[in-house]
């Protein structure tokens, strides 16, 4: 039986991986601080022998007993409201959690998968983002503790690549929605459902011509199982390319959620990327993979989990 570790296991995308990892037949160790990440997303695990959840930061020592053949590196703040709340654990998850992920790696002669993001892309003045692309990130705005540490990550990864022979793979991950995601966790799509749930106006930052791609999270993980499978060691985009206006996509849930309330313009962010969508010509050549779920499926799914949950969780989750 294969052994995963993965880091971040208790979080959005990390839980999704767990499950699917669970059904393709692995042994899954889940590796979290519950900084940002919620144990609820992975107690429908517990019960199994095949599952295992350790509670660590991952910036500090790692200790995992036994053999490992791969380990997912996952954990890191990931919405603009987390890491600007944490900036240095962000800073550090990045390069001291990778560093030991990778030393790990090594002692266990394991192959990492690093989760890292379209943000290195930062304010991009290609359209769309191909991998080749090196990107317009400002290293000293607020973002910057975001995008660098994913960057540094990136590095680190492939010199152990270079220098050591590691098997490493890395993922740039667009924009993704899906169950589970925090209804408070400031990203656009969980902060325009909660408040049409909450009967409130939407917030809309700037004038909403700013452009995102969404993908549908199921999407996102069979794109990351094939790439860990594949012998590709270069970054690969993994998102949709079905790009839409901050503007469109509001009044997409207003019409969702049949909610009274309408979109309201405040601030836009400082250094907020004013378009994104990716490339997914490699995705597709070299993995065979491309989205399957339309926008329109993908909202009514995670509507329905929001939607579902108790008044309890609602309100634990509302600010
Ligand atoms: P999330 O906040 O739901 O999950 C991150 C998890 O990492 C949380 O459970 C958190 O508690 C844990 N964590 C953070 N720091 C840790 C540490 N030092 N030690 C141990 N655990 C720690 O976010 P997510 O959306 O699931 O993102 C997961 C990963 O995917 C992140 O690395 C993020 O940068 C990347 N990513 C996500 C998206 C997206 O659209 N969701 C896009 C690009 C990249
Ligand atoms: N956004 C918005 N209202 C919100 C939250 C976000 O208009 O309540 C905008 C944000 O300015 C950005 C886009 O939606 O242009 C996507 O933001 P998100 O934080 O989801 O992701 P990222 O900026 O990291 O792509």
């Amino acid at each position: 039986m294969k052994r995963i570790l993965i880091t971040g296991g208790a979080g959005f995308l990390g839980s999704h991986l767990c499950d699917r990892f669970i059904k393709e037949g692995y042994h899954v160790i889940a590796m979290d601080n519950l900084i940002t990440g919620d144990l609820k997303n992975i107690e429908h695990l517990f019960k199994l022998e095949h599952f295992e959840f350790y509670h660590h930061d991952v910036s500090k020592f790692i200790h995992v007993p036994g053999e490992l053949d791969y380990i997912l590196h996952f954990a890191s703040p990931a919405s603009p409201i987390d890491y600007l709340k944490i900036p240095i654990q962000t800073l550090k998850v990045g390069s001291l959690g990778i560093h030991n992920c990778l030393g790990l790696a090594r002692v266990k002669n394991a192959r990492v998968l690093i989760a890292s993001t379209s943000e290195v892309y930062g304010d991009p003045t290609v359209h769309p983002q191909p991998e080749e692309y090196w990107g317009n990130v400002n290293p000293v705005g607020p973002r910057g503790v975001y995008d660098e540490a994913k960057r540094f990550q990136e590095a680190m990864t492939m010199a152990y690549h270079t220098y050591h022979g590691l098997e490493t793979r890395i993922v740039r991950i667009f924009n993704t929605y899906g169950p589970r995601m925090r209804l408070n966790d400031g990203r656009v799509l969980p902060a325009f459902i909660g408040q049409a749930l909450r009967g409130e106006d939407l917030t809309m930052f700037g004038d909403g011509s700013q452009t995102r791609a969404f993908c549908f999270v199921d999407d996102l993980v069979e794109g990351i199982y094939r790439l860990l499978l594949s012998d590709y060691p270069h970054p690969v985009n993994i998102g949709n390319p079905d790009e839409i206006t901050i503007k469109e996509f509001g009044e997409e849930i207003i019409k969702l959620t049949g909610t009274s309330q309408k979109l309201i313009s405040l601030p836009l962010p400082t250094d907020d990327p004013k378009q994104r969508k990716p490339d997914i010509t490699k995705a597709k050549s070299i993995l065979g993979w491309e989205p399957k779920v339309s926008r329109a499926e993908g909202l009514k799914i995670t509507y329905e989990y929001f939607k579902s949950l108790s008044p309890d969780d609602l309100h634990r989750m509302a600010h």
